[in-house]
């Protein structure tokens, strides 16, 4: 069966290509009915703690990547943190050091190369061979400092070793490191796993995205009102298609179709307006339940608090336009209370135009006599006045807006007239003339 992992180091942020990772990990986990499994590489003290641990269980638990073993998980590979490991690096170098691999350089501890060519037959970029004939080029490796502490390529090979991976899936970044990889674990005797390197995420230039560059925190995507299958959708997509030029996807299909065959070779681009696109269209196709699950939170953190009746026929006013959950508490907050705030420009603009009061009163006089209040009713109304008077509509539409919203912009006139209901419309008038 497959065992793969996603091994990321607690820097104190999860990177867009780490999660990319991860995901590309689970989903051939999920694909092939193996295990997905998460292994923290915490072996520098200095930048090890629990907060730099907790923004790589969030992020991953936020875009959905479930671990089969691991911290918090279990399994019977643990422990699932490098540091808690010493014991287990202690045999192996003990291993590599009986059988004549190791030497000792200064106080370090340094693996002897075999001087020859490595050949990695990468299920990705294809094969990749390193000639090691040259000890310039390629020095024996350092695997254990003067202090004790063991070299990332060690512990990582000890690892996957003992964790039983079959296949290592991870960032191009990491393809020079692997035929050194593969000579270790021919040293100690255990066949190397598969390994597919995942070509970087670039920027829309094509330069390396750094840490600063918009998107490249997966907690921006969560602060900043994403929806999590959205985002996933997106990054299923920097550097692998299905070929039939389809994106928006359900994680069950893209699980169905994934195999590292359809990996691109190139660069990904990442393109932030492409991610916020996918957000808009999730949002306007996702059932109403889910939408508002995700919009309640921040509704919940403006102060808004209202049943799911109350809520869902405001929210559904603003699903087409949404393009993060963010917006919306300032989008309809005038919707759930009364004191709400009047844009000045347009007071200025609208309401102190000098036909402006009649316009209300007329308005508020017609629709208070009104038996069904709903968009198409009050529509009609609304048209049906202003020409009885020989007007524009218009001139009724924006001092109406501004006078029940405070705001010159918003949904649909008629539709957020008819959410308001004809009660609150009537004295948010009446209150408007005041
Ligand atoms: N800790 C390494 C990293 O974060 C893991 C590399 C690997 O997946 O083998 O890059």
């Amino acid at each position: 069966p497959v065992r793969v992992r996603f091994a990321p180091s607690p820097t104190g942020y999860l990177h867009v290509g780490g999660a990319r990772t991860a995901l590309f990990n689970w989903l051939y986990a999920r694909h092939q009915g193996g295990k997905f499994i998460l292994r923290i590489e915490d072996t520098d003290k200095q930048r090890n703690t629990a907060e730099a641990v907790q923004v790589i269980y969030d992020g991953l638990r936020w875009l959905g990547l479930d671990w089969d073993e691991g911290p918090q998980a279990g399994g019977d590979h643990g422990p699932y943190f490098q540091s808690e490991r010493e014991a287990i690096y202690e045999k192996y170098f003990q291993r590599l050091k009986e059988a004549g691999h190791l030497y000792e350089d200064g106080g370090a501890w340094r693996f002897r190369f075999r001087r020859e060519v490595v050949e990695v037959d990468d299920l990705i970029c294809g094969k990749v061979a390193v000639d090691f004939a040259n000890t310039e080029i390629t020095p024996d490796m350092t695997i254990r400092r003067p202090d004790g502490s063991w070299i990332f390529h060690f512990v990582n090979v000890v690892d996957d070793i003992e964790m039983q991976m079959t296949h290592v899936i991870r960032g191009e970044d990491h393809l020079s490191n692997t035929p050194k990889h593969i000579q270790l674990f021919q040293a100690l005797g255990v066949e190397p796993p598969r390994y597919g390197h995942i070509p970087l995420i670039l920027n829309h230039d094509g330069s390396k995205m750094s840490k600063r560059d918009q998107g490249a925190s997966i907690t921006s995507y969560i602060e900043g009102g994403y929806a999590p299958e959205a985002v996933r959708n997106y990054f299923c997509l920097l550097g692998w298609s299905p070929k039939d030029d389809r994106e928006i996807m359900p994680t069950e299909e893209i699980i169905s179709r994934f195999d590292l065959a359809n990996v691109n070779r190139k660069g990904a681009h990442f393109d932030i307006a492409k991610c916020d696109w996918f957000n808009a269209q999730y949002i306007q196709q996702m059932p109403m339940d889910r939408y508002r699950e995700l919009a309640q939170p921040w509704l919940a953190k403006a102060g808004i608090h209202a049943p799911a009746e109350q809520l869902d026929p405001v929210l559904a006013l603003e699903k087409m336009k949404v393009v993060h959950f963010k917006e919306i508490p300032d989008r309809v907050s005038f919707f759930f209370n009364e004191d709400y705030e009047y844009d000045p420009a347009a007071v200025e603009k609208t309401l102190r135009k000098p036909g402006a009061p009649d316009r209300l009163a007329q308005i508020a006089e017609a629709y208070s006599a009104l038996e069904t209040f709903d968009a198409a009713t009050l529509e009609a109304k609304l048209k049906e006045l202003a020409s009885s008077l020989g007007v524009k509509p218009a001139e009724f539409i924006h001092p109406t807006r501004i006078a029940v919203s405070g705001r010159s912009v918003g949904p649909s006139l008629y539709h957020m007239l008819e959410v308001l209901g004809k009660a609150r419309v009537l004295a948010r008038i009446q209150q408007t003339r005041e």
